[in-house]
């Protein structure tokens, strides 16, 4: 298995051109933010991650840990979660809004157009 592809994966590109479609205006990982999140709209001090089910530990049929190597994968996807955990609150005390958004969760495009929509439209613009 490869390493970490964090960057562009097909499930955070099916996102972006989802929000494209709705008109939303959306910066790319900002480095300048903790954990680099894949999608921010600064505006509205929201920030989206589109996370792999497996690196992320998704609870679901794609998150479960390889059958070889338990303990590896386990110690490996356990420091990304951690990882995770501290970045988000991070982003939180900051002010920021922060919507995970599941690889699985980008194949059914009604569901997250709903999904989105009702997040960003929560926040209010400034
Ligand atoms: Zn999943």
């Amino acid at each position: 298995m490869r390493a970490v592809k964090t960057k562009n994966t097909a499930p955070e590109l099916r996102v972006r051109s989802l929000l494209h479609g709705l008109g939303y205006r959306f910066r790319l990982h900002r480095k300048d933010l903790p954990g680099t999140p894949d999608i921010v709209f600064p505006g509205r001090h929201c920030v989206i991650f589109v996370s792999g089910c497996l690196w992320h530990m998704h609870e679901c049929r794609r998150g479960k840990l390889p059958a070889s190597n338990v303990t590896f994968w386990r110690e490996k996807l356990e420091r990304n979660r951690r990882r995770d955990q501290r970045v988000q609150t991070q982003l939180q005390d900051d002010g920021w809004r922060i919507l995970i958004v599941w690889e699985c969760e980008t194949k059914d495009k009604g569901q997250l157009t709903r999904r989105v929509q009702t997040f960003l439209e929560q926040t209010v613009r400034d």
